[in-house]
């Protein structure tokens, strides 16, 4: 299968507005972009898509939008402060640099897994079960020290007084948190969901290729608080809903697999990812992750407050498990990109740059383009009245087939062409991107038109 050229989408990407590198004009800052006029309408329009199929459409399903500063105390329950990163251990006898987890895995042979122990806990492992250093055979290691992606910053005036503050390395801990404060003000019922869109913050050292890996991110993800019983359903039933979701917007089944996690945390009964074929090969998408009443039960011990869920009809008490699908906005947004992103060779010869995006999350919906300047009148008319209800283009400078392939490569699936007949009797031109055709309609039919086309 052909890869696309990552370096044609990103060109693209900055000369039409979609995405810019961050603080450019000082030279950049790595792994930072920011989205233009054209990409902010797409990532909005990406999330929305994700809003309303998995909160609007699911009368179980509960928005919420919490905040990115949480109470320091949320990170050591979540395990971020103590187990997020890399532990690495060095030994002192031949100076050579492991991972702690590394060591526990293959010294157990893969049976036991260190994924969700704490620092303490791998030391006291490695001790107790006398792992040793693969390289010369001692067993004389540093302390872990880990490499944590969570940035900190500070709370209070003073220095002195300053509380370490965290910028949430994943939106999920909002809602797990709110969990009993969305169910009695909700007065939701076990199965119900919390979703939420918002901002993620990680330290990632490794090449960002593009929006892929990024340090700062949005998650569009939800939690399913359900019975243990009926957890593994939910987790099936969210892996065909997610592959649905991005194949619905536009993303082709031959570029899309699942990917079960080999190894699992303790209180996890099964994980998968969604990959998608970028151009640097199959990469995450997405997860969907069993994490049993982990969380529920970290935040009970942590914050000292009953987590647990009376069921109405059995009156029974108990912990719900989760289930979460977790996908990143501007990851999606590059895979729609990159999936969108075309070369065609037309009848005569020239080439266009397309991008084939669902009509649903085009960054403009219409661009309305008059054939000549002193037409801008009449067409200034037909904007007012179709950006009461669709986000528009208006050009006007240039030529008519300039201005098309200009609309072709930020994905707008019709262009209204204003010409004389116009002024006469109020028809205009509608083209589509897609097939190039063109037809010619009233303006008092344009809306109507484009809503039936542009449906998600
Ligand atoms: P990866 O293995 O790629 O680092 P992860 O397994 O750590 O991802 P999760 O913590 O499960 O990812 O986060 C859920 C989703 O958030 C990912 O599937 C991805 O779409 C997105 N995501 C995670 N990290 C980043 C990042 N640094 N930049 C952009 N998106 C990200």
């Amino acid at each position: 299968m052909e890869l696309k050229n990552m370096d044609k989408i990103v060109n693209v990407c900055k000369a039409r507005g979609f995405v810019f590198p961050g603080s450019e004009i000082y030279g950049g800052f790595a792994n930072t972009w920011d989205f233009g006029p054209v990409g902010v309408e797409l990532k909005n329009n990406i999330k929305r898509a994700w809003w309303k199929r998995f909160v609007q459409e699911d009368a179980n399903t509960y928005g919420v939008d919490a905040a990115i500063l949480m109470n320091p105390t949320v990170w050591k329950a979540s395990g971020h402060v103590d187990s997020f990163g890399d532990p690495k251990m060095d030994c002192k006898n031949c100076k050579t640099r492991h991972r702690a987890d590394t060591l526990i895995e293959n010294h157990s042979k893969g049976t036991v897994s260190a994924e969700a122990m704490t620092n303490e806990e791998m030391e006291k492992y490695i001790e107790e079960h006398d792992v040793r250093c693969p390289v010369c055979g001692k067993r004389d290691f540093t302390p872990i020290r880990k490499f944590n992606p969570m940035f900190t910053t500070s709370r209070g005036t003073l220095e002195a007084e300053a509380d370490t503050v965290y910028l949430r390395p994943e939106t999920c801990q909002g809602e797990y948190v709110n969990f009993l404060n969305v169910q009695r003000t909700a007065r939701a019922k076990v199965p119900f969901a919390i979703a939420q869109i918002g901002k993620s913050f990680r330290n990632e050292i490794t090449p960002g290729n593009f929006l892929f890996r990024t340090i700062e991110f949005e998650q569009m993800e939800l939690q399913k608080f359900c019975k243990a019983e009926d957890s593994m359903n939910f987790y099936e039933d969210y892996k065909v809903r997610a592959k649905q979701f991005v194949e619905d917007l536009g993303l082709k089944d031959e570029h899309l697999r699942f990917h079960d996690h080999d190894k699992l945390a303790h209180y996890a009964k099964a994980a998968c990812d969604i990959q998608y074929l970028f151009p640097i090969g199959w990469q995450e998408l997405n997860g969907i992750h069993h994490r049993g009443t982990w969380d529920l039960s970290r935040h009970q011990e942590f914050s000292g407050k009953s987590m647990l869920y009376l069921d109405p009809v059995t009156n029974e008490k108990f912990l719900p498990t989760v289930i979460e699908y977790s996908i990143g906005a501007d990851r999606l947004t590059l895979a729609l990109l990159c999936e969108a992103y075309d070369e065609e060779t037309l009848e005569g010869g020239d080439t266009r740059v397309v991008m084939h995006l669902h009509s649903a999350i085009a960054p403009y919906k219409v661009a309305v383009l008059p054939l000549q300047k002193n037409l801008s009148d009449k067409a200034k008319e037909v904007f007012a009245i179709l950006s009461k209800q669709f986000m528009c283009d208006y050009d006007e400078a240039g030529s008519i087939g300039k201005r098309y392939r200009r609309e072709d490569e930020i994905g707008t699936p019709f262009c209204v062409t204003i010409d004389f007949d116009t002024l006469e009797d109020d028809t205009v031109t509608i083209r589509d991107r897609d097939t190039m055709q063109q037809i010619r309609l009233k303006i008092s039919e344009l809306c109507p038109y484009i809503q039936s086309k542009i449906s998600f």
